[in-house]
């Protein structure tokens, strides 16, 4: 596309190693810098060797729900795991038992989005809530007036794509092109989950920006599901946090 690097931005990895080394594979010698929008651990059955991946190559990163549910202790915050579904409950539990105390201790320093970073901003739910979901135009209406920045980067749904926040109306954007961004209107620009996809493409999702010429470029990588999918069955984690992967939902 263009001679400069670009940043390759990652948002929920959830402890898939499997996804994590496909995508990190696919986009070898292309970027500059590894931007992270939360969503480290959960639901994997590799949360250390992901953490102790993240502690060396990413440059910025911002905690997710689930970092910050798999540190916490019941005492500390009794009422969050409540609000998780059975399965990520019980692998929130599992994921606590697992975690090396260095790992445990880099989730904790993570900073909480927004984050601002060379003019853009990374968030993992909402501007206001990292537990909050912008999965559709209704969702994204409430938070028009409070972006601070034409580029924000947010994870926490899953699915790759996001909004385009023009001066009259909000439309989706369409994954499978590269984005310009135009002066004038707001983006929202989610580059999809690395390590539990519920789009309905199982390959892990990614993106690249180019900060110079302000373009972003939606990208897939096919992994080893079947691996994945082993690991967290041998881990005793819920059979459909396995099970899902292979559908991307
Ligand atoms: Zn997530």
């Amino acid at each position: 596309m263009s001679n400069s690097a670009p940043y390759l931005i990652l948002s929920d990895i959830h402890a898939n190693l499997e996804a994590l080394e496909a995508v990190l594979a696919a986009a070898r010698g292309r970027y500059d810098r590894i931007l992270c929008l939360g969503d480290f651990v959960g639901y994997g059955a590799d949360p250390n060797p992901v953490v102790e991946w993240a502690r060396e190559h990413v440059t910025v990163s911002i905690r997710g729900n689930h970092d910050r549910a798999g540190i916490l202790s019941d005492v500390a915050a009794p009422d969050l795991i409540e609000t998780f579904s059975p399965a990520a409950r019980a692998s929130t539990l599992w994921t606590r038992d697992a975690l090396t105390a260095d790992n445990r201790q880099f989730l904790e320093r993570l900073p909480r989005g927004p984050l601002p970073y060379e003019g853009f901003d990374l968030i993992h739910g909402s501007p206001a809530d990292e537990d909050e979901y912008l999965i559709t135009l209704a969702d994204v209406e409430p938070v028009r007036g409070t972006l601070g920045t034409q580029l924000t980067f947010f994870g926490h749904t899953h699915r790759q794509g996001g909004f385009l926040l023009a001066r009259r109306a909000t439309a989706y954007l369409d994954p499978e092109r590269r984005l310009d961004i135009e002066p004038d209107h707001y983006y929202l620009v989610n580059p999809g989950s690395v390590g539990q996809p519920r789009d309905g493409d199982p390959r892990a999702a990614y993106a690249f920006y180019w900060p110079v010429e302000r373009a972003v470029e939606y990208q897939r990588a096919a992994y080893d599901v079947d691996r994945a999918a082993a690991k967290i069955r041998a881990a005793g984690l819920p059979d459909f946090l396995a099970a899902r992967l292979f559908e991307g939902t």
